[in-house]
């Protein structure tokens, strides 16, 4: 399984997955559920699932990988594709490709620099990239968008939205409401900010299951069987783009440590769901609601952590084994 270029051992990896959760599940401390979505307050945090996707189009799931869950932040890599994929370079003008070390709903940041969010995964940087489709196709336009792309990459539109969960966050939405109004007041903001708040709530509350994630992400893959990226070199230097943006600011201000720990690029949810990818290899979804202080995933990143060390899966290469 170390060799990125093998056949995956599907039988292993089954056998691996399952003592993963199992023994991410003995883990004493299995953080919080997200405070700040009042439909996502009391999620179980006994709860964990595992997905990996291979190139060759097989999935190995573990735990509860067919239990749908919120996807929040995550929901951040298919808007911005789109994005990247409407707009091009000209994204960048609005929103920038540095790591912000503050939480993912800081505005601090946001008045220093004019307006400009650091990265288009803090939620500053994620409502101008709504923002930026919804000059384009308006804030229905916007969601229907996430929700095609998202069905296309599934093969099957057997998902939905949770109408509870994205009601909770607009309601309780003041900071983001906030965060778009600073945008807005130094001309960094084009659309009127309820609907592209609608628009947001609505992509963020997005459920999938892990099986379904894991899928979904083959578009980041860059290889492998059906990856969109593989027929259109664009869509695959896109792909590359994002996981590097992935990999540095995916986890907020716990990117340093999600690097060290797991040594892949991945995006976090505070739904408790992280999508981590293997470049030419496996997409990877966990699930797990209890978040650390950082808002990731407590057991997800414990039980990625165990699989890459596991299997030797890592962007910073591979451990020799003589
Ligand atoms: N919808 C959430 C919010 O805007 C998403 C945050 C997250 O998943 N980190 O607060």
């Amino acid at each position: 399984m170390t060799d990125n270029r093998k056949r995956i051992d599907l039988d292993a990896l089954q056998e691996l997955v399952d003592a993963i959760v199992e023994e991410a599940l003995a883990y004493p401390d299995h953080g919080k559920a997200t405070q700040k979505i009042e439909a996502l307050k009391d999620a179980d945090v006994d709860r964990l699932g595992m997905a990996i996707f291979t190139r060759d189009g097989d999935t190995v799931a573990g735990g509860d990988a067919d239990a749908p869950f919120s996807i929040q932040s995550i929901s951040k890599v298919f808007s911005l594709e789109l994005a990247l994929e409407a707009l091009g370079d000209k994204l960048w003008k609005r929103v920038g490709r540095e790591p912000s070390g503050d939480p993912y709903n800081s505005i601090m940041d946001l008045e220093r620099h004019e307006g400009y969010p650091r990265n288009p995964f803090i939620n500053p940087g994620a409502l101008v990239v709504v923002d930026a489709l919804c000059d384009q196709v308006g804030g229905e336009g916007e969601t229907r968008a996430v929700i095609d792309f998202v069905a296309r990459l599934l093969g099957e539109d057997d998902f939905g939205i949770n109408d509870t969960v994205a009601r909770s966050d607009e309601e309780g939405g003041h900071l983001n409401r906030a965060m778009a109004s600073m945008s807005k007041h130094f001309g960094n903001f084009h659309n009127d900010i309820d609907i592209v708040m609608k628009a947001y709530v609505r992509q963020c509350a997005i459920e999938l299951s892990c099986r379904q994630l894991a899928r979904a992400g083959r578009f980041l893959m860059l290889e492998g069987h059906d990856a969109a990226a593989q027929r259109d070199p664009q869509a695959a230097r896109r792909a590359r783009r994002i996981l590097s943006l992935m990999m540095t600011c995916g986890q907020y201000d716990g990117s340093g440590d999600f690097a060290y720990r797991v040594g892949l690029p991945a995006k976090s949810g505070v739904g408790g769901g992280i999508l981590a990818i293997v470049p030419n290899t496996a997409s990877i979804a966990v699930w797990s609601p209890g978040l650390d202080r950082n808002g990731n995933s407590l057991l997800g990143t414990l039980a990625l952590e165990l699989l890459t060390d596991k299997v030797d899966w890592s962007v910073f290469g591979e451990i020799p084994t003589r």
